[in-house]
């Protein structure tokens, strides 16, 4: 391939002037005319030079655009990959993820929660309205937690609060005011019965299995399930 010289013509100007100046021969004319033609091409670099900086510009804000938009996009799939888009929880992923890093270095108390008996409502009203009292029953823990720990999707109708440095008696108490926030007061969404839900709660000091954690909530969780429901269960005082 050969190579263009961009500035053939600019170079053949310039030779040419360098020429009639080194001349002792150069007349009036050829002064003249060398000079004519470095002006005109003189001229013609600053046109060109104000086009190209004027476009390397606009490219510069294009690229700057495109630059935010593939953050925000990917700030997007970040969250859409860490959360349920049902209720706006995190995702089961997130909730061991999550957890796995508070035990590093901290303790925690993990409240699961589960509807009680969530299958009679979808068969009695549908599916659809079965999830519109996911998001409700997500929106009271929200309310009733008031910023206070994770809040986690971990199954259909099953759900986490991740509480770090959290003791077990304060994580059973919380536990009791969303139970209350649950039951208290009908669904708008279900006015003609009440929506209870059942808890399990544990607590695990920094440096343990959240697999663990998890297996003792749950096994508190059963027993409140069997308990008669809408009730809080904690984890058994010897693993407190
Ligand atoms: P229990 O009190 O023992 O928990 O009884 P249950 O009926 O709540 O439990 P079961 O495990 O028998 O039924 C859970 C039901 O939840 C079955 C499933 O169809 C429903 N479910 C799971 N995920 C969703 C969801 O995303 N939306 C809806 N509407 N229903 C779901
Ligand atoms: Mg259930
Ligand atoms: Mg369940």
């Amino acid at each position: 391939m050969t190579d263009i010289d961009l500035f053939e013509a600019e170079t053949a100007v310039l030779a040419n002037a360098n020429d009639v100046l080194a001349s002792d021969a150069a007349g009036a004319d050829d002064y003249r005319v060398a000079l004519r033609d470095l002006v005109q091409g003189y001229g013609q670099l600053m046109r060109e030079s104000r086009r190209l900086i004027a476009r390397s510009d606009r490219t510069e804000r294009e690229l700057n655009l495109l630059n935010s938009r593939l953050r925000q996009l990917s700030d997007e799939l970040d969250y859409k990959a860490r959360h349920d888009n049902l209720t706006g929880a995190l995702n089961r992923g997130a909730v061991f993820d999550l957890a796995h890093r508070f035990l590093e270095d901290s303790s925690l108390s993990l409240i699961v929660l589960d509807i009680d008996f969530f299958k009679r409502i979808n068969d009695e009203f549908g599916h659809p309205a079965g999830d519109v009292v996911i998001r409700e029953l997500v929106n009271r823990l929200r309310k009733s937690l008031d910023g206070k720990g994770e809040i986690g999707r971990v199954g259909g109708e099953e759900f986490t609060v991740l509480l770090r440095n959290v003791s077990l008696d304060e994580a059973v108490q919380l536990a009791e005011k969303v139970r209350l926030a649950i039951a208290g007061e009908l669904f708008s969404c279900l006015p003609s019965r009440a929506v209870t839900a059942s808890f399990g709660v544990s607590w695990s000091q920094a440096g343990s299995d959240f697999e663990d954690a998890y297996a003792r909530a749950d096994a508190a969780l059963y027993q409140a399930k069997h308990g008669g429901r809408n009730r809080v269960e904690r984890d058994g005082p010897a693993l407190a």
